[in-house]
């Protein structure tokens, strides 16, 4: 079994989903699990329509029509018979999404978010797997939410190791002896009272690790439209060179940090089983990629991780007392409470920094928080700068014309929180 992830750029269209198509008849005979992601940026229009329907904010029932009409123009490009029963299929599910959104909002927002947000890779899922059985690549559609279970953390459930195995054995292998290729749904998972969660934006990577492990798979490919791991994000680097391989160790750094390529969540199943990771093009699927694996082999070059949008938030005693542990704990205790995960943190005597990314609403509720007990100083709009296996050369040209209000250095990695010098 290898165990196969296309994401949201490469079923955004009727193209893009034939092109799918065209990977997979690469792999005649075998025995594949493919994972979807919701096509193009659904989901980012699916967040949208909770948040008119949660809070009244718009008109959800137009941006509902419009997640349809993308889809049935998809449909219409894929399936020529206006009969196929695709379509009766997908209007059944967009009445269901129609439902969801009638009534008020009677739960929390995370709640509401994960029932809604996850019909995207149920839509996507259906609409794929119903093009490549017509496509002569027979599959069975699977529904993921009964199979990988999760606590009920909505929007970052938890998984439930253990029992999602336990599933895994009981119902998805015996399917499989029937038909060897399953699709089914990225991101999503269920609870034990039957309702669906969410394990986190662009989580589909960590559904393809999680059926690997309990399926043992050989290995997993997740197909992107780069050529496999890049040392920078081209958005912000031009030279850009491709790793052709990485240790799981150096990828879970890369990821920790903030590289977007996998989530970081992907790699603990995997390595834990020591399954092969493969990351390639699904433009050019012959070509090399990038494998991750077990290795002890460090990168001969430097890996860049940049990040925009940032806040550095600067905690101190009201009282010139030491920062120490049971402040520390209280202050943890209010980053988690708010959601606002760390991206750095540096501690001196009387103060404590903390870098994160500056989403606005959690970061003014959390400093509102912390201003009851703390001084909070802080200076938005900086960038945060990770560069694994550094050289003093390239710092050096990272942080020409740029401010650095703080470092952190150690053996392999060099972190700075930087602003632009207006000098
Ligand atoms: N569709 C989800 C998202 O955009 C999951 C994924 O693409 O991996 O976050
Ligand atoms: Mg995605």
């Amino acid at each position: 079994m290898q165990v196969f992830k296309f994401g949201g750029a490469s079923v955004k269209d009727a193209e893009a989903v034939k092109n799918v198509a065209k990977v997979l008849k690469q792999f005649p005979g075998q025995s594949l699990g493919i994972v979807i992601s919701a096509m193009g940026k659904t989901t980012n229009s699916l967040e949208n329509l909770v948040n008119t329907f949660f809070y009244k904010s718009g008109n959800p029932e137009e941006i509902l029509e419009e997640i349809k009409q993308f889809h049935f123009k998809i449909c219409k490009e894929l399936f020529s018979n206006p009969n196929h029963p695709i379509y009766t299929e997908l209007e059944n599910t967009f009445v269901e999404l129609h439902w969801a959104i009638e009534d008020e909002p009677t739960h929390s927002y995370d709640f509401e978010y994960d029932q809604i947000v996850s019909m995207g890779e149920i839509i996507s899922t259906k609409i794929v797997s119903a093009y490549l059985n017509e496509a002569g690549l027979k599959n069975t559609w699977v529904d993921i939410r009964g199979i990988i279970q999760t606590d009920n953390t909505y929007r970052e459930g938890k998984v439930d190791f253990e029992l999602t195995e336990a599933l895994v054995n009981k119902l998805l292998i015996p399917k499989l002896n029937t038909n060897p290729v399953f699709v089914t749904q990225g991101f999503i998972g269920g609870t034990s009272e039957n309702f669906t969660t969410t394990l986190g934006r662009e989580g589909s990577d960590y559904t393809a690790s999680i059926l690997a492990y309990c399926l043992n798979a050989k290995n997993v490919t997740i197909w992107k439209d780069v050529p496999g791991v890049l040392n920078a994000d081209p958005k912000w680097f031009n030279r850009t060179k491709k790793i052709d391989e990485l240790s799981y160790h150096d990828a879970i750094e890369l990821t920790y940090y903030g590289a977007t390529v996998i989530h970081p969540k992907t790699i603990k199943p995997l390595q834990n089983k020591q399954i092969p990771l493969y990351v390639k093009s699904f433009l050019n699927p012959k070509e090399e990629g990038t494998v991750i694996k077990d290795g002890e082999k460090r990168l001969n070059i430097p890996s860049y991780i940049f990040k925009v949008n940032q806040v550095l938030l600067s905690i101190q005693p009201k009282d010139f007392s030491f920062i120490a542990e049971d402040n520390l704990s209280d202050i943890f205790e209010l980053f988690s409470k708010h959601g606002v995960k760390i991206n750095l943190m540096q501690l001196s005597a009387i103060s404590f920094s903390v870098c994160c990314d500056h989403d606005e609403i959690k970061i003014k509720a959390l400093v509102e928080k912390l201003k009851e007990f703390f001084k909070v100083l802080y200076n938005s709009g900086v960038e945060l700068m990770t560069v694994r296996y550094y050289t003093q050369d390239t710092i050096d040209a990272l942080t020409k014309n740029k401010i650095i209000l703080l470092e952190q250095r150690s053996r392999y990695t060099v972190q700075m929180v930087m602003k632009n010098d207006p000098e």
